[in-house]
């Protein structure tokens, strides 16, 4: 009778070191996460992820008698497409509608605060009708009843239980967002076990943290359980694949959704009589298997609606895919991308001729997190592009962009957003290898073939401002002749792939296994470019 899909590569139904879970007719807690969502709609054609879907579980947990209440790391009132218009306020309304079924408690990821002014924030939190939770971090807004909003240990009763929360975001050092709007501590560890003090003070039954921070970090804090015996879980946001670690004896359950709620986890808890508690995770899947909420599907529909009256070209074909372009962020934020070739191919012509040397951005920047295949639609580029970007053009020597190169094959291998798309250059990494020593080489075309780059020799190289500012990680030198940030990507990937159509050419190519731009080895025991 099971619906969904919850076996996936290998997780099960897996049961906490806590206690036996007690197998009666329930009325027990249920949590839902989801965590790093952009779109009001589904992904993959409407087929894959989406609110619509995890409604249709949460009302589905509420028929079975359980108390839902849905949890949030993070990341949702922007980049994308919507955003862009309407500055978050579309998954404002969505939350509401979830929050309005069952209460919904949202911590901020660093992409709340992408904009530089406070207006957008005040905005969206006082359309919320759901709960900003908050440890580490303090809305300076200005506004009164916008920093008011924001709660910090905060507890909700379920049945005759009082839960408590600790929430935490990660600090401008660690990958979040510096603002004038906003004060973040970064001392995680030991905000979260101030926060887990007074909530035990208090008396509550259980405690869970909600994050937006690095797996590791969640890892770190999960310990927390073995002096807190309360601590029952941690879900968290910013990867946008599936995590998950076990609990045991010294740590408590950490979980992460995949992006666009496409993996999701339903947390049971049950109390026996005695008190004790049961933590019973479940990843799920929501694909086509699942089917879409009526009610939810009505807001959704508005929001396309509005979306067609300000784009109504947004269906217009601008071209024609030569195959079918897999940009799924697990694609696209680990390996090669033909889609990513595409655009990285642009960027080395965006400041006339001659072209660039050597190009390459960040796949994060591509927010698609689906296919491109058949008819190319404006609306593609517009998800490809969540936000505007900027090109940069400047000069490295080959010795300094190796070191540059270095920073996107850092960490992994699962998927990540600096992880990078190349053009004008190949590079052939050995992940086995300490980190910033990792490319084994780095080859730009000559007359004579393939050649490694040369330490000493400059290079013209293409990059966007966000990256050239030091963003993701990447550390590109900044004392020689810069241009202004120009050229936006996405135009320049529009008129591309329009003088495509023109020529009666189609877009991409694939991923040649051959002759890779990007070769990723496998415990150093194959060659680089055989
Ligand atoms: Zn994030």
């Amino acid at each position: 009778m099971k619906r969904y899909s919850p076996l996936l590569f290998g997780f099960a139904l897996i049961l906490s070191a806590c206690a036996t879970v007690p197998q009666a007719e329930t009325s027990g807690l249920t949590f839902v996460h989801l965590n790093d969502t952009y779109r009001v709609g589904a992904v993959e054609d409407g087929n894959a992820g989406g609110f619509s879907r995890v409604m249709t579980l949460v009302r589905e947990l509420q028929g079975e008698g359980r108390d839902v209440r849905i949890l949030h790391g993070g990341d949702f009132l922007y980049p994308s497409l919507e955003s862009q218009l309407w500055d978050g306020l579309q998954m404002v309304d969505a939350f509401n509608f979830m929050d309005a079924v069952a209460p919904m408690y949202v911590v901020s990821g660093n992409h709340e605060f992408d904009r530089r002014g406070p207006d957008q924030l005040i905005a969206a939190v006082r359309a919320s009708q759901f709960d900003w939770l908050g440890d580490n971090y303090t809305f300076k807004t200005g506004e009164a009843d916008v920093d008011n909003a924001l709660k910090s240990a905060f507890a909700f009763a379920a049945g005759d239980k009082t839960i408590g929360v600790f929430s935490l975001t990660l600090h401008g050092e660690d990958g979040g967002n510096s603002r004038s709007y906003i004060e973040i501590d970064g001392d995680y560890q030991a905000i979260a076990e101030r926060a887990i003090e007074s909530l035990e003070e208090r008396g509550v039954d259980l405690i869970i943290g909600i994050t937006h921070l690095h797996m590791w970090q969640d890892i770190a804090l999960a310990q927390l359980k073995v002096t807190h015996p309360a601590v029952a879980f941690i879900v968290g946001g910013h990867e946008h694949e599936p995590q998950y670690q076990a609990a045991t004896d010294a740590s408590a359950v950490v979980m992460k959704g995949a992006s666009n709620a496409r993996v999701i986890w339903q947390i049971d808890v049950d109390f026996d009589d005695s008190g004790d508690y049961a933590v019973r995770e479940k990843r799920i899947k929501l694909d086509e298997s699942v089917p879409l909420d009526p009610e939810y599907e009505v807001l959704a529909g508005k929001w396309n609606g509005h979306l067609l009256e300000v784009f109504p070209f947004l269906t217009a074909r601008v071209g024609t895919a030569a195959l079918a372009m897999d940009v799924r962020e697990e694609m696209v934020r680990s390996r090669e991308n033909s889609w990513g070739n595409f655009i990285a191919d642009q960027m080395r012509r965006a400041f006339g001729d001659p072209p660039a040397e050597l190009a390459f951005i960040n796949s994060g920047t591509l927010r698609i997190d689906d296919f491109i295949e058949d008819d190319i639609l404006f609306e593609d580029i517009g998800r490809t592009f969540g936000f505007s970007s900027y090109l940069r053009h400047t000069t490295l020597t080959g010795e300094e962009f190796r070191r540059v190169m270095e920073a996107g094959f850092r960490g992994g291998p699962e998927s990540q957003g600096y992880f990078p798309q190349v053009s004008g250059f190949r590079v052939c990494v050995d992940r086995s290898r300490n980190e910033f020593d990792r490319i084994v080489s780095l080859q730009v075309p000559t007359d004579d073939g393939w050649q490694e780059i040369e330490n000493g020799k400059e290079y013209t190289v293409v990059v966007p401002d966000y990256l050239y500012r030091g963003g993701d990680g990447y550390e590109i030198p900044k004392d020689r002749l810069v241009s202004r940030p120009g050229s936006e990507l996405k135009y320049l990937v529009l008129d591309a792939i329009l003088a495509a159509q023109a020529r009666g050419e189609k877009v991409g190519q694939p991923v040649d296994p051959d002759n890779p731009r990007i070769q990723q080895l496998l415990e150093g025991k194959q060659r680089c470019f055989r």
